[in-house]
Formats: structure tokens, C-alpha cells, sequence
């Protein structure tokens, strides 16, 4: 079956980051046909399903390279309690931990995390998190595309960011290891080969580096990705430096861990000289600017593209908006340059769609020509903030919303379309997460009577 969709403005994100006025765009199968005017591409073919794409934005969907779905269940939680970036250092990413969930749990919030990717115009996204068999199968239904990181590590008792004392169980490494087999032997391809499997291994700080060292070996042995936070937040880099009396980047270069199959999320608390390291592997750098920015922490993008990474884009925790992602890079990046040109939003849209596409290995896809994968996605302009519509990819960056989306395609077939979720039952997800974020939440604070409860929470705030 063929697409047409006409008329309508197409920003290709291609080599010369061509956008279309009033122009076509046929789909056939899973690929993109052709691109090209409305006459022309309606001749070459007639027996379409032609849709009128009158005031509407045809992009790449997006690529989050790095996210936990089930971590919605902090939303509005941990965004305000990031750890210190000076010592002491304790480890952890909040002082309050997430409440421990069943795998019905688990599910109910993963799936509202990837309902608010679809929403967002996200087409593409690794998942990094453990027993990933616990969803799985509920977000391959959804019709987006993932690569699911199934999680290892072997250090306990502590999380990232601690420069205490090491206590290392083996066994239990050797155990996330067979689960990441498993899930690839049971997972990878699948969903009509919108499902794949790669590594997480969760952290230099929580990993020992004979597991590293088996984690690299089975990434090369199953040929995947592999993906690592890294130089996430100061309390890890004073961890490797006060067990290993290096850097971490210099940590994972001197293990051999870094090849262009890795994804390294985060990067931003390293010096010059690791970012050199990152560069010379030709790593892929997820550059996850609205944690960053809430965290009031910088990656140094313009730097790590100019010795050699690929940048992609990543939401990390608690909201999966990859237009608010995809501005607050930009926004960082010209502050921290301190140059109001630089990036142009056609290289930040650029991060967030092709470069991310290419990190996790799905090849000729993020963005739109003939014979690219059909994974886009569309916005109505007919909207206060979005005219005068007159430059599609400087307007859309710097003013588009997620709500503006209301077409999502993922290999040739809708998930979305005018504005309705076609694969997910959004109001059931909805009610389901709310509901099992308060029995969640109830039952932390119920046993934990240690914790501090945040100003203005309550785990009764909805029914
Ligand atoms: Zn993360």
C-alpha cells in the first residue's frame, strides 16, 4: 500500500537539511518513495491513499538514545532533590528512593512513559533498565521502535556516586548477564524487527572491571550496542578516582570498553582529556539536556562533536518530551557557547533525529529522501505560536510543543494520526499509572518512616 501525504511542508533533516514548501511525500511499505512536487508524485502514483497535508509539518520522528520509562513513577518528585556536586558525596541520584514496584507496576508506568514518547514525536528510543521482559511485550505493541538496554552491574548495597567502600557480588553480574542473553535470544528482532536488545552496563562506579570487561566481550560477541552512564555527576568521577585513581573515561578506555557501538549517556563532569578519549573511539554521546539542565549541570557538546562523537539526544528521567529536550539543548549549548547562532536548530534537530538513529545502529533511517525508513512524523501548524510558518526548522525548534504532533509513523504504519493514538489505550494507561503511583508511593512512605516527605506531596493528590 502507498501513502501520499500532499501539499504539505517537509522538513527532510537530509544532507543539505532541505525542507519542501507545498510539496509531496509517498510512502510505500516501510520506506519513503520519493519526496517531491504535488503533480508529480501524485502521477507516479495514482492508486495512492492521499492525504491532505494543508497546513502540516512533515519531520523525522525523533530518537531518545537514553531513558528509564519506569522512573514517570518520580515525576515531579526527583527533579528537585539532585545530589550535591561537591563532597561528601553518598551516592544516589535522589535521596529518596523509587518505591520498589511489581512487574504489573512496572508495566503500567513504562507504558505511560512510551504514550508520552509517542505524543511527543519520539519514533525511537533506548530503554535502559532491568528485567525488561517485564514490559516489553506491551511497549512492542505500541508500533514504536526500541532498543531495550538490559541492565548489569555487580557492585551493592550503594548506588552511582559513591566513593565508599567497594562490596562486589560476582554471581549477581554473572546473573544479569545471562538475562541480557536471554532477553536477546527471546526479544532481539522482533516486532516485525522494530525490537532490539543491547547492554546497559549501569555506571563505572557500579560495575567491577571484570564485569566490564564480559560486558564488552558479549557486546562484541552478539554484536549490539552497549550502552554506560558516564561522567553523569561529580560523586562517580570521585568514586573512580578513589578506587581506581583514574578518570572515568580514562577507567573504560583503559578496559578497552569504548568503541562506536558504545553509547555513553551524559558526559558532562570530565575534563578536556576524557572528552579527547571519547573522541578518538568514535563513541556515541547521549546529550540528555533537560536532566542536565535541571540537575544545573553541562555536557560540553561543541566540544565532544569536535574530537569526534556522535551526539544524540536522550530525556533520561521522569518526563519522555523530546521537543522539550530537543530546545533545552539548543538553549544550553548557546549559553554555554555564548553565541546566539550556535547550534542552529537545524543541528539540534539534527541530534535529536538522524545522529540518534545512527547511534543505535538502525541504519538509513532519522531522516526523510527515498529510500529512508519511514519512521516520521507530523505537526499541525495551525497554531497561534507556530505562524507565521516561514522558516519550518528555526520555527519549530524554537516554538514548537509536544502537543503539536498529531501524526506519528514508525515503518510506514500510523500509531498516531489526527491527534489519536491508534496502538495504546490512553485513557486506561492514564487512570493505571495514577493509580499505581499512589499505592507506590503509599507503601514507600508507609515502611519508611526515615524519609523526608518533599514540600507539597501527597500520594492521594488524585483518586
Ligand atoms: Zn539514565
Amino acid at each position: 500500500m502507498t501513502i501520499v501525504i500532499s501539499n504539505a511542508v517537509i522538513a527532510t533533516g537530509d544532507d543539505k537539511d532541505s525542507v519542501h514548501y507545498g510539496a509531496a511525500i509517498a510512502i510505500e511499505g516501510d520506506k519513503i518513495a520519493a519526496i517531491g512536487a504535488n503533480e508529480e508524485i501524485a502521477a507516479k502514483y495514482p492508486a495512492a491513499e492521499t492525504i491532505d497535508g494543508s497546513g502540516k509539518l512533515v519531520m523525522p520522528g525523533f530518537a531518545n538514545i537514553h531513558t528509564h520509562l519506569t522512573m514517570t513513577m518520580a515525576r515531579g518528585v526527583f527533579e528537585d532533590l539532585s545530589p550535591s556536586h561537591k563532597p561528601p558525596f553518598t551516592g544516589g541520584l535522589s535521596p529518596i528512593p523509587l518505591p520498589d514496584m511489581t512487574p504489573d507496576e512496572r508495566r503500567a508506568m513504562a507504558e505511560l512513559g512510551a504514550l508520552e514518547a509517542m505524543r511527543s514525536g519520539t519514533t525511537l528510543m533506548l530503554e535502559d533498565s532491568n528485567n525488561i521482559d517485564h514490559y516489553a511485550g506491551a511497549l512492542a505493541e505500541s508500533g514504536l521502535r526500541f532498543l531495550f538496554g538490559e541492565r548489569a552491574y555487580d557492585r551493592t548495597g550503594t548506588s552511582i556516586g559513591d566513593p565508599g567502600p567497594l562490596t562486589i557480588d560476582r554471581a549477581l553480574g554473572q546473573r544479569h548477564m545471562q538475562t541480557i542473553e536471554r532477553n536477546f535470544r527471546d526479544w532481539d528482532g522482533k516486532a516485525d524487527g522494530r525490537v532490539h536488545i543491547c547492554i546497559s552496563a549501569w555506571a563505572p562506579d557500579m560495575c567491577s572491571p571484570e564485569l566490564l570487561k564480559d560486558l564488552s566481550a558479549l557486546q562484541r560477541k552478539l554484536d549490539t550496542r552497549i550502552t554506560i552512564h558516564l561522567n553523569q555527576i561529580w560523586g562517580e568521577v570521585a568514586a573512580i578516582k578513589a578506587h581506581y585513581n583514574r578518570l572515568p573515561s580514562e577507567y573504560l578506555a583503559d578496559l578497552d570498553f569504548l568503541n562506536d557501538k558504545v553509547i555513553c549517556a551524559h558526559a558532562r563532569c570530565m575534563t578536556p582529556e576524557e572528552e579527547k578519549i571519547l573522541g578518538k573511539a568514535r563513541v556515541n554521546v547521549s546529550f540528555n539536556a533537560a536532566i542536565a539542565a535541571r540537575r544545573g549541570l553541562s555536557p560540553r557538546i561543541a566540544d565532544l562533536e569536535s574530537y569526534g562523537c556522535n551526539v544524540g539526544m536522550g530525556s533520561d528521567n521522569m518526563a519522555e518530551d523530546m521537543v522539550e529536550v530537543l530546545r533545552t539543548g539548543l538553549f544550553m549549548e548557546r549559553i554555554r557557547r555564548e553565541d546566539g547562532r550556535s547550534p542552529t536548530p537545524e543541528q539540534a534537530l539534527r541530534w535529536a533525529t538522524r545522529n540518534g538513529y545512527q547511534a543505535l545502529g538502525v541504519p538509513n533511517a532519522g531522516w526523510l529522501e527515498a529510500g529512508t525508513k519511514a519512521d516520521m512524523i507530523v505537526i499541525d501548524l495551525q497554531r497561534a505560536h507556530l505562524i507565521p510558518m516561514l522558516r519550518a526548522v528555526s520555527n519549530f525548534v524554537h516554538n514548537g510543543q509536544a502537543r503539536d504532533v498529531e501524526g506519528v509513523m514508525v515503518d510506514g504504519k500510523w500509531t498516531m494520526r489526527a491527534g489519536k493514538v491508534l496502538t495504546m489505550d490512553e485513557p486506561g494507561i492514564i487512570a493505571r499509572a495514577q493509580k499505581t503511583a499512589n499505592e507506590c508511593w503509599s507503601r514507600l512512605f508507609r515502611k519508611r518512616f526515615d524519609l523526608k516527605v518533599p514540600a507539597g506531596f501527597s500520594p492521594h493528590a488524585l483518586p
